[in-house]
C-alpha cells in the first residue's frame, strides 16, 4: 500500500543561487511535484526521476561499504588529491575541507573562474553590496549589466525586481530599469516595472559604457559620441537617473563576463557604485551561485580564511588563486588525484583528466570512463535536509528533507572515508 501524498510548504529551492523559500512540494508515490511558486528550472529538478544508482569500482557496482574504503585507499596513497567540482551544502563542504586539510589537497570550486572576477576587486579595492532584500524593499533604480538574469535566475524580476509587495512605499511600477547588453530588456519588459533604458552592447563593452558613464557623472566633456554601440546621449539619460535615484542598484553576475581581464568591467561597476555614494545612496548585487558556489566560497573562506583555491599541501592553508585552480593544474598535470563532488545536476560532470578519479553525484551523472570509484549521493533539499549560503552571501537558508529517495549526503558519505584513512 503506498504512503498518502506529503506536501510540504516554504520549501527552500537548491536549484540556483538565489533559494526562493516560498515553493510548495508535493510528494506522492511516483515523486516530486511543484505545487506554488518555483520556475521552470525548480520544477525539472525537483520532478527528475533518478535512476537507480549503485556504488561503484571501476564501473562495477559494489556495496557503499567497499567503494568508500577504495576512496579512501585512493585519497590516502595520493600525495596531491585535487577536490574539485564541490556542488554540495554548508555540511559537505565543511566536511571537504576536513578531509583537504587532512590529505594535503588542494580545494576548488568549478565556478571559481566567474567567481574571481568578483573576488579580485573585492580583495583589491573593495566595494559597497547591497542584498536580494534590500534591493526588493528599497531601490527605485536597477541597473543590470551585461547578464541575462532570467536565464541565471528565472524569478528575479518577480520575486526582486517587480514583487507584488514591497516595504518602504517602493513599489514596483516605481522602479526604472536600466539594461547594459543586447537582448536583455525583454525579460524587463515582461514583468511589473516602470521605465525601462537600454543600452545595448556587448559584454565587453560594458566595462567602456560604464566608464563613460562615470566620467559623465565627473562632468568630463568627451569627443566621441559612439561607445561600443551605445550614443553619448543614452548614456547621458542613464546619467541623470542616477542622479535622480534614491536607492541605486548595480546589478551583475561575473559568469556573464568570460573574457580576458573582464574583473576590470566588475571593477568599473564596483567604481560606479562608489563615485555615486557621495550624492546619493548606491549599491551592488553580484548574482550566480548555483551549484552550491556562494556556499563553497564562504565554507572555505571561514574554514580557511580564503575564499577557495586553497592548497593544504604544507600542511598549512595556502592561498595562491592561479596556482591552485584546478582547470589549470589538470591541464598542467598537476595533481594525482581528482575527488569531484556534483549534487545537484547530473550535467555537472567532472573535466576530462588522465588522473585516477572518485566522484560523489547525483544518480543520473555518468561518471567519464577511468572514474575509479563512484558514490550517489543525495540532494540537499530534497533527499536530505542541509543549509545553503544564498548568492548575496548574507543567510544561510536551511533546507528540507522531502524523501525523494534514501541516499546518503556529501558529507555523511566524506566523513565515512575520512574514518577509513
Ligand atoms: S529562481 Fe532559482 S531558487 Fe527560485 S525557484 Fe527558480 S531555480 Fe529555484
Amino acid at each position: 500500500m503506498s504512503s498518502p501524498p506529503v506536501l510540504f510548504h516554504d520549501v527552500a529551492c537548491p536549484f540556483c543561487g538565489m533559494i526562493c523559500d516560498d515553493l510548495e512540494v508535493e510528494r506522492a508515490a511516483d515523486g516530486l511535484k511543484v505545487r506554488r511558486s518555483g520556475c521552470g528550472r525548480a520544477a525539472s529538478a525537483f520532478e527528475r526521476k533518478l535512476p537507480p544508482s549503485s556504488p561503484m569500482i571501476a564501473g562495477k557496482d559494489v556495496p557503499f561499504a567497499e567503494a568508500v574504503a577504495e576512496a579512501a585507499r585512493l585519497i590516502g596513497s595520493a600525495s596531491q588529491p585535487l577536490y574539485g567540482g564541490l556542488a554540495t551544502d554548508v555540511e559537505g563542504m565543511r566536511a571537504v575541507m576536513a578531509l583537504a586539510e587532512r590529505t594535503g589537497g588542494v580545494v576548488d570550486h568549478a565556478a571559481s573562474g566567474a567567481q574571481y572576477r568578483n573576488f579580485k576587486v573585492l580583495q583589491s579595492v573593495g566595494w559597497t553590496m547591497s542584498t536580494l532584500t534590500e534591493v526588493r524593499n528599497r531601490a527605485d533604480l536597477v541597473i543590470i549589466a551585461g547578464t541575462d538574469v532570467q536565464a541565471l535566475h528565472p524569478r528575479f524580476f518577480e520575486r526582486i525586481v517587480a514583487p507584488a509587495e514591497s516595504m518602504f512605499g517602493v513599489t514596483p511600477k516605481d522602479r526604472t530599469v536600466v539594461v547594459i547588453g543586447e537582448g536583455l530588456e525583454k525579460a524587463a519588459k515582461a514583468a511589473r516595472v516602470g521605465k525601462v533604458v537600454s543600452l545595448a552592447c556587448k559584454p565587453t563593452e560594458v566595462g567602456e559604457v560604464v566608464g563613460v558613464l562615470r566620467a559623465r557623472l565627473r562632468g568630463f566633456s568627451l569627443d566621441k559620441v559612439k561607445f561600443g554601440g551605445v550614443t553619448l546621449a543614452e548614456i547621458d539619460t542613464v546619467a541623470e537617473l542616477c542622479r535622480a535615484a534614491q536607492y541605486g542598484v548595480v546589478v551583475w553576475a561575473p559568469a556573464a563576463f568570460d573574457f580576458p581581464h573582464a574583473e576590470l568591467t566588475v571593477d568599473q561597476l564596483a567604481g560606479l557604485v562608489k563615485d555615486l555614494n557621495p550624492t546619493t545612496r548606491f549599491a551592488g548585487l553580484t548574482l550566480g551561485g548555483a551549484e552550491g558556489a556562494t556556499t563553497a566560497a564562504s565554507v572555505a573562506t571561514w574554514q580557511s580564511g580564503y575564499p577557495l583555491r586553497v592548497s593544504y599541501a604544507s600542511g598549512a592553508a595556502e592561498f595562491d588563486p592561479a596556482r591552485n585552480d584546478i582547470a589549470r593544474m589538470l591541464k598542467a598535470g598537476e595533481g594525482d588525484l581528482l575527488v569531484w563532488v556534483a549534487s545537484y545536476s547530473p550535467d555537472f560532470v567532472p573535466p576530462r583528466t588522465d588522473l585516477p578519479t572518485i566522484v560523489l553525484g547525483t544518480p543520473g551523472l555518468k561518471p567519464p570512463k577511468g572514474t575509479q570509484v563512484f558514490v550517489p549521493v543525495g540532494t540537499p533539499g530534497v533527499d536530505h535536509a542541509g543549509r545553503l549560503i544564498r548568492v548575496d552571501s548574507v543567510v544561510s537558508l536551511p533546507l528540507k528533507n522531502l524523501g525523494r529517495a534514501a541516499l546518503p549526503s556529501v558529507a555523511d558519505v566524506v566523513s565515512a572515508i575520512e574514518a577509513a584513512l
